[in-house]
């Protein structure tokens, strides 16, 4: 039987008054999204390493009281800092933010669950660091942990996180601890370098559900580029979209375009440079496309296809020959294709502050407050689109890197967000050489009567078109753990042994990625 004041009283007794919060306040802070749930959290526990975590858990099973961690809890779009299920407690991880080793000529950092790309940014310029980490699109004060347990993309040749990962520290539902890769052994040489290890690779594990919770892991970065080169691009004939696609593809399987390389659509960049233009549409929602050619007319920069690229050379002769493949590959099938590199544009803040050189930026996180009368503040920390009632839903399908493929999810999408009243923001972001995930932002005014309800019921059926059509999602909200179409082999009877097996009292994160809707109900 739950028994949550038993449970609130040994965490209070473990980790102090102070690290252990009721306050309505802060409770109801941390129980807001960027769109609408209902789950409440009766306590916020906040320990500070690893010992403490791995008593958290003894009390939460002792009592039987779920807890559901978070590292920075900015996992904006896909459900904040809200558990999935109700009554569950937070565990905030963000005291646990140390730096606990760099190795600059292996090129990797050792860290816990607290640390921000902002920390670590900050650290590695402090220490005269060669080294690099790949940066997010969201606000630099996110957790590169809970970045990475997501299976975050990041920028640069390092973007696909969890590929630059290794020797995970894990404490498991019932407290006891396990070391990913050699990690198990005494003095073991390798933690940090081997991602496999020997025997069965666990760490997959341990992301995207609710098997364990990470305290510890090692993050790969990339030496600082001898000569980096920025690279720009647009498109303003949708037709051509096609060979351009091709074109990103043929690069990124030569080996040319290292890293996730991105292609957002006109309502994508119309967000990123300025807020919903009210006045000239009346008032009228969503913008329409006329309107938006009308208004790029002003524009000097974009049309209805914006791409960006980078090059990470050995030096300038090097770079001026990426840039060539690159100019012969792209330039005949775009409109404009422009390189920025420090003799082309020396002092040009897109090459001094720039994410793909792993600087922390603001990023695109101003783009959703698009629908809000007023911008915030320009700074980081100022930005809260929890607390603005920014309504923020992301749509994540990955897709075969093949124009039909991509073509038909981007109509799909376009179709459904238009028939709903939300512009169809809308990028593409060529996460490896034979997979994109189109990433689509449902951008509104979460006060505004019916809105909230209008963006959940667009992108449920969004989500089930697509996955209608063969094309899943990525990564998940909180509110569509159980949305995908049930398995046609035994996978939701594996979860469902796992889960069983290492958390009988279900007190981690219930719900995280375990589709339990696809559990046979005794499973003999
Ligand atoms: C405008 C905008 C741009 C964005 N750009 C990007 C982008 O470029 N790339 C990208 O990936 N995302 C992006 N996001 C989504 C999101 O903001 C980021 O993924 C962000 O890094 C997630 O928040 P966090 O790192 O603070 O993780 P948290 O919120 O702390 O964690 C995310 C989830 O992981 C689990 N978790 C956290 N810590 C642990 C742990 N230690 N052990 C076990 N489980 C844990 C929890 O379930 C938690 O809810 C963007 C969002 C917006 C609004």
């Amino acid at each position: 039987v739950t028994n949550l004041a038993e449970a609130i009283a040994a965490w209070q007794d473990l980790l102090g008054y102070e690290q252990v919060l009721i306050d309505r306040e802060i409770l109801q802070a941390v129980q807001t999204a960027t769109f609408q749930t209902t789950q409440s959290v009766p306590v916020i526990i906040r320990p500070k390493c690893l010992t403490e975590v791995q008593n958290c858990l003894r009390i939460a099973n002792q009592y039987r009281v779920a807890i559901y961690p978070i590292s920075a809890g900015k996992n904006w779009g896909y459900g904040s800092r809200v558990p999935v299920h109700d009554k569950c407690a937070v565990m905030d991880l963000s005291r646990m933010n140390r730096i606990l080793d760099l190795n600059e000529d292996l090129a990797y950092v050792t860290l816990e669950p607290g640390v921000t790309f902002a920390q670590l940014c900050d650290f590695l310029q402090k220490q005269g660091s060669n080294l690099i980490v790949s940066m997010t699109g969201s606000t630099p004060y996110s957790s590169i942990i809970g970045n990475t347990v997501e299976r975050g993309v990041g920028k640069g040749p390092y973007g696909d996180r969890f590929n630059y990962i290794c020797g995970l520290e894990v404490v498991l539902p019932t407290g006891e601890c396990v070391h990913t890769g050699f990690g198990r052994f005494n003095n073991a040489a390798g933690v940090e370098t081997s991602r496999w290890g020997v025997g069965p690779y666990l760490d997959g594990l341990f992301t995207q559900s609710n098997l364990g919770i990470v305290t510890k892991m090692t993050l790969w970065l990339m030496p600082r580029p001898k000569y980096f080169q920025y690279y720009i691009y647009y498109l303003n004939d949708d037709t051509r979209l096609d060979q351009l696609l091709d074109a990103v593809r043929g690069l990124r399987l030569a080996g040319f375009q290292r890293g996730p390389a991105l292609i957002h659509n006109i309502y994508r960049q119309m967000a990123l440079i300025r807020p919903y233009p009210w006045q000239e549409a009346a008032d009228q929602r969503p913008l329409s496309l006329e309107l938006l050619l009308k208004l790029k007319e002003n524009w000097k920069w974009g049309g209805l296809w914006n791409g960006q690229g980078a090059l990470f050379s050995a030096n300038r002769e090097h770079g001026a020959a990426e840039r060539a493949i690159i100019t012969n590959a792209l330039a005949d099938k775009v409109d404009r294709l422009v390189f920025l590199n420090e003799d082309s544009h020396p002092n040009n803040p897109l090459l001094t502050k720039n994410t793909f050189l792993g600087h922390a930026v603001l990023g695109s996180v101003k783009s959703i407050y698009w629908r809000k009368p007023t911008l915030p503040e320009n700074d980081f920390l100022s930005l809260d689109p929890d607390r603005d009632a920014c309504g923020v839903i992301w749509l994540s399908p990955a897709i075969p890197f093949e124009a039909k493929h991509i073509r038909t999810a981007l109509m799909i999408m376009t179709k459904i967000m238009v028939q709903y009243g939300f512009e169809p923001n809308l990028g593409i972001n060529c996460i490896s050489e034979r997979s994109v995930d189109i990433t689509g932002l449902i951008i509104y005014d979460r006060t505004i009567t019916g809105e909230d309800d209008r963006a959940l019921r667009c992108h449920d059926e969004a989500l089930t078109k697509l996955a209608t059509a063969g094309y899943l999602p990525y990564r998940l909200g909180i509110q569509s753990m159980n949305s995908l179409p049930p398995p046609i082999d035994d996978y939701g009877k594996l979860l469902s042994r796992l889960k069983r097996a290492l958390d009988p009292n279900d007190v981690l994160a219930p719900g995280r990625y375990d589709f339990r809707a696809d559990w046979p109900q005794e499973d003999g």
